[in-house]
């Protein structure tokens, strides 16, 4: 992994480098001469923010992403998506639930599961759900400055279909400071977290996943970008376990923007 660079963990090296760094979890090489560390033992460390002084094209997710899980958006969604089964597939709720669930953990999505076992029409389907309340969300004027600042294009993935990222980032007052935005009919209903999905979707875009960061609540959606060489930050509570493709973890992405990356990036520039 790049970022291996045989920092020294001792208390002198990292002193006075704190305020340039972000606690980062990452696998050791195997000939590095800090500590026999195997790779199958990732370990956490502080390091700078290499991978991502580089970075030209940020990539958000957008549910509990680009606003706060207690917005409780989702609860709405499950809510529509358990009646669309119910109807659907004629089934009581407990079953319709139940299928979500298996769905959600095989396929990515309900909507994948739905696809492939049930050959339901997706543009019907992704109407219906997102037919939401955006009632519990905010303007957010220091997120959408953070976003303004970061050099290169920005865009949104979502999962979801692109009018509803539409309608949540105009709602936090995020309209018009994305390049654009790509929902699932883009990787043709495809789903993070498959591979096949991000591929497609930063072909369209022609972006070089190597320049790329992807910003995701779920960690199941970040396995896919490490393997293709993107930046990957987990915007949510810390994994009970390290995970190698979890590069940088915040629960907070406007103090991770503001605070952590933006500094660093304006100290490269300058270094320029
Ligand atoms: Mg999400």
């Amino acid at each position: 992994m790049q970022w291996s660079t045989g920092y020294n963990r001792t208390a002198g090296s990292i002193k006075g480098k704190i305020a340039n760094c972000h606690r980062v979890i990452l696998a050791l090489k195997p000939n590095q001469s800090t500590k026999p560390t195997p790779l199958t033992s990732p370990k956490e460390i502080w390091m700078p923010l290499p991978k991502l002084s580089n970075v030209n094209v940020w990539i958000f997710d957008l549910d509990n992403t680009l606003y706060p899980p207690e917005a409780r958006l989702f609860d709405q969604i499950q809510t529509l998506m358990t009646q669309y089964v119910m109807r659907e597939l004629d089934v009581a709720v407990a079953t319709a639930n139940q299928l979500r669930d298996q769905y959600w953990r095989h396929y990515g999505t309900t909507l994948s599961g739905l696809m492939h076992e049930h050959d339901i029409d997706p543009a019907p389907y992704l109407r219906e759900i997102h037919d939401i309340s955006l009632a519990n969300l905010t303007q957010d004027r220091a997120l959408s400055q953070a976003i303004r600042k970061l050099p290169g294009r920005k865009i949104v993935y979502t999962n979801g279909p692109k009018f509803h990222a539409e309608r949540v980032t105009q709602a936090r007052g995020l309209g018009g400071i994305f390049d654009v935005i790509y929902g699932i009919e883009h990787a043709d209903y495809r789903p993070k977290p498959e591979r096949a999905a991000f591929e497609q979707i930063l072909k369209q875009d022609g972006s070089d996943p190597n320049l790329a960061a992807m910003f995701e609540d779920d960690a199941r959606n970040l396995s896919a970008p490490h393997e293709m060489g993107m930046a990957c930050v987990l915007v949510g509570p810390k994994p009970a376990s390290t995970l190698a493709h979890i590069h940088h973890q915040t629960e907070d992405l406007t103090d991770f923007l503001t605070n952590v990356l933006t500094p660093g990036l304006s100290r490269r520039a300058e270094a320029d």
